[in-house]
């Protein structure tokens, strides 16, 4: 049975300066997101990858591709104006899956092994995340406490989810959630972690975008 990974890459907050959305910064030669679709493809040939853009982007991105001669088969859809209805366009192009991801259009350094152990958590326990300790000391705002940084995790993506489950955690109101662990959760379904990877940062500011650089090599 089929699989599908929705790539979210609609979001407009850029903290990168210029007009050049992040998913389309050049990285090692080639736009981001193209290395991001790249992994996926390596880790799960036979996954059907959609891609979320900016409806106003979907043009600049056809023409990138022409010029990379980037062929991956990928199907292109318009994003919402958040998250929540982003990854909702998505799922409508997902049709006829058992499994379905989501991932983060701008995590370009996911490995096998970790979209492997994530997506092998979900078949067994119907929705898992990866998620790495967090290493800086964490306050909560604005109260301004300290709090025991063992009991958080950062959660990162892909995070993969039995297809039925994340439909119908979809078809519920929007609550602003930042991931589809979240969704999913607040549907009533229980969600496995396993081991993230550090090195499957999110590309935010052009400081994230030099490491990324360097871990590519
Ligand atoms: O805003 P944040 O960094 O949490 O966004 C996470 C991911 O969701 C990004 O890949 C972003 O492009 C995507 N997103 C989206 N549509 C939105 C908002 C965010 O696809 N309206």
């Amino acid at each position: 049975m089929k699989t599908a990974i929705i790539v979210v890459a609609a979001g407009s907050g850029s903290r990168m300066g210029g007009e050049t959305p992040k998913q389309f910064l050049p990285l090692a030669g080639k736009p981001l997101l193209m290395h991001t679709l790249g992994r996926l493809a390596e880790a799960l040939p036979d996954a059907e990858l959609i891609v979320v853009l900016p409806q106003a982007h979907i043009a600049r991105w056809t023409a990138l591709c022409e010029e990379q001669a980037f062929t991956l088969a990928h199907t292109v859809v318009a994003g919402g104006k958040t998250r929540f209805e982003s990854v909702k366009n998505g799922l409508n192009a997902a049709v006829g899956c058992e499994m379905i991801g989501v991932h983060d259009g701008v995590r370009p350094m996911a490995d096998r092994e970790l979209i492997l152990r994530v997506l092998s958590a979900a078949r067994e326990f119907g929705a898992a995340i990866p998620a790495v300790p967090v290493t800086d000391s964490l306050r909560e705002i604005p109260a301004n406490r300290p709090v025991d940084r063992n009991h958080y995790a950062a959660v990162q993506t892909p995070q993969f989810f039995r297809a039925p489950l994340l439909i119908e955690a979809y078809g519920r109101e929007d609550a602003g959630f930042t991931d589809d662990a979240s969704v999913v959760e607040a549907a009533g379904t229980a969600v496995a972690l396993v081991p993230g990877d550090p090195k499957n940062i999110k590309v935010t500011t052009p400081v994230d975008l030099a490491v990324a650089e360097v871990l590519l090599k």
